[in-house]
């Protein structure tokens, strides 16, 4: 049987997200059926923002501003620590933690020659710039994998020697995800950071 075309489209959207097969994206979809106009208002219009929403002009993470709400905290920048991730969602993990108390640079990945990614595809020029300017300690949280390992050397040999870069200790086996290990974990592992 054929869905009406209008519940059709949702379900073909939500298709499109990751980790959501066509019977999940069915029950979302009949779900929204039952949501009255205003409801489903808000729903379309907190979708459409998103069009609108900005990366932090200094660490690049999303925000609804030009500078994100770390950024902009005074006691993070006298800290003068720089932690470098590879997304937005390890940034959101390693908060969740509590362990960290400095900025954050997003570099939007790791080199992967046999994907093409090299370093101008990621933010490394920008965080060379920022480390120069207002940093003198660098910690990379940059999850452990053979790209991981050649991103933290490439970064490390583009700083000055005056910067003590460190790199998380993971008491987790490679391929371990920042975004998916435990506050106590992650914990741990930026208490176990070593220079490199
Ligand atoms: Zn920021």
């Amino acid at each position: 049987m054929e869905l009406p075309l209008k519940l059709q489209n949702v379900v073909d959207q939500f298709t499109k997200l990751p980790g959501v097969g066509g019977k999940t994206a069915l029950r979302q979809s009949m779900m929204l059926t039952k949501w009255n106009a205003r409801e489903l208002q808000f729903f379309a219009s907190s979708l459409n923002e998103l069009s609108t929403l900005k990366q932090c002009a200094e660490c690049l993470i999303l925000c609804d501003h030009e500078f994100c709400t770390l950024c902009t905290n005074v006691k993070r920048q006298e800290k003068k620590l720089l932690c470098v991730v590879e997304n937005m969602t390890d940034c959101l993990a390693i908060e969740n933690s509590g362990q960290f108390h400095g900025l954050y640079h997003v570099l939007g990945g790791v080199l992967n020659p046999l994907l093409g990614i090299g370093p101008d595809e990621l933010n490394i020029q920008k965080l060379v710039n920022r480390v120069a300017e207002k940093f003198t300690e660098v910690i990379l949280a940059i999850n452990p994998s053979v790209e991981g390992d050649a991103t933290c050397s490439y970064i490390k040999e583009l700083l000055p020697t005056s910067i003590d870069v460190r790199r998380i200790g993971f008491g987790v086996p490679i391929g371990g995800h920042l975004e998916y290990l435990d506050a106590m974990t992650i914990s741990k592992a930026f208490e176990n950071s070593r220079s490199m």
